[in-house]
């Protein structure tokens, strides 16, 4: 399945631990933006557009990443929304992941034909610490949605999952935090994370370092390009088929 990424609208206001050194932010600066203005942006009808013969821009199978530069449950986006479900609800032939950490908004911004979800919806909830886990689990697991995973990314802290609020969590995907100010990483999080993924069947991914990486009591500065390398290398991600 090819994967792309849809920006309906870009720009994002921090909320959490985890948003402290958020790329976006990062990247905007870099180029003289204010990444705390929120707007619609142009690809905003993307999954819709046909092209001069008709037929879809993004083929039938393709995974769509929506909102990689803002947050889908952001408030300043509650006017568009409703337009972007319209654009998810014509697609079935599509594949949408929408990660948030503002689990506490979905339940009121989830569109009126939700029901139980839409099989062609991942909800993906980010849990960077334990303090977030105890707040937006127990909101997250009590969600309608056929497809749920959540990331924990940048990975802040050890965490506990109760064990029965993983039911239904198809994934867990865990990482460091990259950039100049990253906080540290401790693998010994990560692997208790997997532990805990192994006892409740749910599959696990160790997607990437983080630039700080703590492992058996030494801090390795790790390098971007190395970063998502180093943590396939562990070879510690879990699949249950
Ligand atoms: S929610 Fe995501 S995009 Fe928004 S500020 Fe936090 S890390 Fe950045």
């Amino acid at each position: 399945m090819a994967d792309i990424i849809w920006n309906p609208w870009h720009g994002c206001e921090k909320f959490s631990e985890g948003c402290q050194n958020c790329y976006v932010y990062r990247r905007d600066e870099s180029i003289g933006k204010d990444a705390s203005a929120v707007y619609k942006t142009k690809q905003f009808d993307l999954p819709q557009r046909r092209d001069r013969a008709g037929l879809y821009k993004i083929k039938a199978g393709t995974h769509v990443f929506a909102c990689m530069t803002s947050d889908f449950f952001l408030p300043a986006a509650d006017d568009w929304r409703q337009d972007a479900w319209d654009c998810i609800r014509r697609r079935p032939d599509l594949h949408f992941s929408i990660i948030t950490k503002r689990v506490a908004r979905c339940v009121d911004c989830l569109p009126s034909d939700w029901r139980s979800g839409w099989p062609q919806v991942t909800l993906i909830c980010t849990i960077e610490n334990q303090r977030q886990c105890d707040i937006r689990l127990p909101v997250f697991a009590a969600l309608p949605a056929v497809h749920k995973e959540i990331i924990c990314e940048p990975l802040l802290t050890d965490i506990d999952f109760p064990q029965p609020l993983l039911d239904g969590v198809e994934k867990i995907t865990a990482g460091g935090e990259s950039g100049p100010d990253a906080r540290v990483c401790d693998y010994n999080w990560v692997l208790h994370l997997r532990r805990q993924c192994e006892k409740a069947g749910v599959a696990f991914s160790f997607k990437q370092t983080g630039a700080r990486f703590l492992k058996d009591g030494k801090c390795y500065a790790i390098p971007r390009e190395k970063q998502h390398i180093q943590a396939k290398k562990a070879g510690i991600d879990l699949y249950f088929y």
